[in-house]
């Protein structure tokens, strides 16, 4: 890894993101040791490290690990209190994360997206737009693939757009990106980064080492965001889905604009949600900087429906629309869905009991006309339904009844939503499960 300035490397944790990185260095002459607490001697990747040379230590954090080892590197879910990395920071050994080798793998553009929430349905957009556009683009980062194991073998002239958490962030140290954006900041995982302003500190990580040759793409109608990025060096991009800002990507009643130019009519764009109104224009500018066309973006745009379980569009049919937003685990998410419509909607809601009522979606209950209520949850949401003067109210055992309640008391226009806002642990493995569920049921009411 051309100016790599380690040697003797620990890699902690043997998830995903670790075995890879084993894997990259010991390809390229390093010395690796790697340690995880849960992995087994018999796991077939383990096996496959021994078998490269990578010495393997599992089942406890000995401190002996950090003799001559030059640097660590370390899964970004493991705390910064684990006894290891704590050590290793006492005694000056430098504490990275897998995004960090990046840059001494690949030159290309990089494209990297961070935020507190969006992340994943603004780079599959920005990803999807700049394909359309018949750019040779990469995905990468947070949302599945290991953004090391794509820049290595990224071809000449190819980008790669990567999703980023703040714990990814936090053990950068050289990370340099052509284009990053950074969507929302709100007051998340602070059982991690411990403070707000360490919080913010981390993100900010994204544009640390960008100059004014690189471009910072920003939220300019969030006042977390607008501090965070004064310091940056970079080009500044703003973008707003509230007032017109001429230097980046902003829209009116009727139309989306990056700079001065007409990107494309809001009412032909199939997203919905405020939330994604702002995605897209992130997306926009990251795409028009990057030399993506118009007509690529204006593909993407009049046909994604979104990203699977996030106000994913399902289906039309009879003139009812159908959308699945399984990932709506808390209120704040389903309240953010049901602001997104404006037509009679019928709401599927219900599941695991964190023990709180349901008081705050109140507000948001004025188009439903229909609830159909299932899981633990079942009881607490007929109060709120009943308090809002939803006219249909129904409680039924779970989703394999609600699809075809919620058909039978629709009409034409009506949207008929699942945003359960909870958990589907009571009656699923996950909430995927429970969003495919409902795509089946939806396909077979077709
Ligand atoms: P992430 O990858 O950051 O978790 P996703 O794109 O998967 O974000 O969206 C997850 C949820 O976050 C969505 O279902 C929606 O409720 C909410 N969300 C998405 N985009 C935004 C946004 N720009 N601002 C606020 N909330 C958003």
């Amino acid at each position: 890894l051309k100016g790599f300035p380690y040697q003797n490397i620990l890699v902690l944790g043997l998830a995903k993101s670790g075995t890879a990185t084993c894997r990259v260095l010991v390809k390229n002459g390093y010395r690796v040791t790697a340690n995880d607490l849960k992995a087994t001697k018999s796991d077939v990747a383990v096996r496959e490290l021994e078998e490269m040379g990578v010495k393997v230590v599992l089942g406890s954090h000995p401190l002996e690990l950090l003799d001559r080892i030059d640097v660590l590197i370390k899964n970004p879910g493991i705390p910064y209190e684990n006894v290891l990395v704590e050590h290793a920071m006492k005694i000056g050994i430098p504490v990275l994360t897998e995004i960090e080798l990046v840059p001494y793998l690949t030159n290309n553009p990089l494209i990297a997206i961070t935020g507190s929430n969006g992340k994943t349905t603004t780079t599959t957009l920005t990803y999807e737009m700049l394909k359309e556009s018949e750019q040779k683009v990469k995905l990468a980062g947070n949302i599945g693939t290991v953004a090391i194991e794509v820049a290595e073998k990224l071809d000449q002239e190819e980008s790669m757009v990567i999703e980023l958490s703040s714990f990814q962030l936090l053990g950068t140290d050289k990370f340099r990106p052509k284009i990053s954006m950074v969507l929302n900041l709100f007051a998340a995982h602070l059982d991690y980064h411990g403070t707000f302003p360490e919080y913010q500190a981390a993100k900010a990580k994204i544009f640390a080492n960008q100059t004014e040759d690189d471009y910072l793409i920003y939220n300019a109608d969030d006042l977390n965001v607008i501090e965070m990025v004064e310091s940056a060096k970079a080009t500044k991009v703003p973008f707003s889905a509230t007032k017109q800002v001429i230097s980046g990507a902003w829209c009116d009643d009727s139309y989306v604009y990056f700079k001065k130019e007409k990107i494309i009519a809001r009412n032909q764009i199939r997203l919905v949600g405020t939330h994604n109104l702002e995605n897209i224009l992130a997306s926009i500018a990251a795409c028009m900087l990057a030399g993506a066309t118009i007509e690529g973006i204006y593909r993407v745009l009049t046909t994604f429906g979104g990203v699977k379980h996030r106000l994913q569009f399902v289906d039309q049919f009879d003139g009812r629309l159908f959308y699945n937003d399984s990932k709506a685990t808390n209120i704040l998410a389903s309240s953010k869905a049901l602001s997104a419509f404006e037509q009679p909607t019928i709401l599927l809601a219900g599941g695991l009991d964190r023990g709180n009522d349901f008081d705050e979606l109140l507000p948001y209950l004025k188009n439903v006309k229909v609830m159909i209520v299932y899981g633990e949850t079942a009881e607490k949401l007929t109060q709120i339904a009943e308090q809002a003067n939803v006219k249909i109210i129904r409680k039924v055992d779970g989703l394999k009844e609600a699809v075809p309640a919620a058909y039978k008391y629709s009409a034409e226009g009506d949207v008929i939503l699942l945003s359960p806002a909870c958990a589907s642990w009571d009656q699923f493995k996950t909430f995927e499960e429970r969003g495919d569920m409902f795509i089946d049921l939806v396909h077979r009411l077709k």
